[in-house]
């Protein structure tokens, strides 16, 4: 079986994971949970949005967590960012990475995030000359890449449309994501090899729900695409606020588990990235979708 000898996690609990929580977490809940995730051994972390506080409540403590948390040397923090005024809080806050969030499907991006494909492009445009000044990199979300509550099945070549539209703006990488959790692993194969041949110059990154169980089965069809970059978020917080019954993303402990045991290379502490799922829970007040939280480690 080909596989690459090691991969790039990317943890987003902290913020896909967080803005789903119907009762915000106190910032240093928050600052509790990153400061722990930061000490496992991954590299990438997406931290927050600068999204008009009013429009994602859970996330308006985005300066005080940023402000608050530790700086860890070698782990890239990243957040969304959607216009130039969120660009300039992303810059003063000392992030590493803005990213972009454009949905593939028209009535998504019309009705969740209130504007036009088109208009979110320009306003990703705009967002990216002040990035690219303050030396940010940048990357790319593709929302709704494999199914949109809306218009059902995604074409691959709206897909496309918006990875060129970010390959234009100077993105280093794109992230593909499953928002509502449909995408099955044929389909994930296919559009990670399409995008994969015709930007080979973009690093392409994948992003899961556990939705229909098929998070995993999809992670593997990205490996055999040759993606080496994945999203998780840690004891499986999470979901999508825009998309009913959207359960959470993809655990990043079932993911590291996984991977690791096929001998896959992740840099993550599994004992680590474990309690901090417990935290995750703790603070959540809930049982979290996390498997390998239940079942624990594999015998040696
Ligand atoms: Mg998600």
């Amino acid at each position: 079986m080909f596989l690459p000898e090691a991969v790039t996690i990317r943890e987003v609990g902290p913020r896909d994971g967080l803005q789903a929580e119907s009762r915000p977490w106190p910032t240093e809940a928050k600052v509790e949970l990153i400061n722990g995730l930061l000490r496992t051994g991954v590299r990438r972390l997406e931290v927050t949005s600068f999204v008009r506080p009013g429009a994602i409540p859970q996330l308006a403590d985005a300066e005080a967590v940023l402000a608050a948390i530790d700086r860890v040397e070698g782990v890239r923090l990243s957040a969304l960012v959607p216009n130039r005024t969120g660009m300039e809080r992303a810059v003063r806050s000392g992030i590493h990475e803005a990213s972009f969030f454009v949905a593939a499907s028209e009535a998504f991006n019309q009705h969740n995030l209130r504007r036009s494909t088109e208009a979110a492009l320009a306003d990703a445009a705009a967002a990216a000359e002040l990035g690219r000044e303050h030396g940010l990199l940048l990357s790319g979300f593709v929302v709704t890449a494999f199914g949109c509550p809306y218009e059902g099945r995604v074409p691959p070549d709206a897909v496309l449309r918006v990875v060129e539209a970010y390959a234009r703006l100077g993105v280093q990488s794109v992230y593909l994501g499953d928002t509502i959790g449909v995408a099955h692993p044929r389909q994930v194969y296919e559009l990670a090899r399409a995008v994969g041949d015709r930007f080979p110059e973009l690093e392409l990154g994948l992003h899961f729900h556990n939705t229909r169980g098929a998070a995993l089965a999809n992670v593997l069809a990205g490996l055999e695409a040759g993606v080496t970059v994945f999203d998780g978020a840690v004891g499986g917080l999470g979901g999508c606020p825009y998309a009913t019954g959207a359960t959470g993303n993809v655990a990043t402990e079932d993911l590291v588990d996984m991977l690791e045991a096929m001998g896959v290379a992740t840099g993550i502490d599994l004992d680590a990235l474990l309690a901090c799922a417990r935290l995750a829970e703790r603070h959540a007040g809930r049982q979290l979708s996390s498997h390998v939280l239940r079942a624990g480690k594999r015998p040696a």
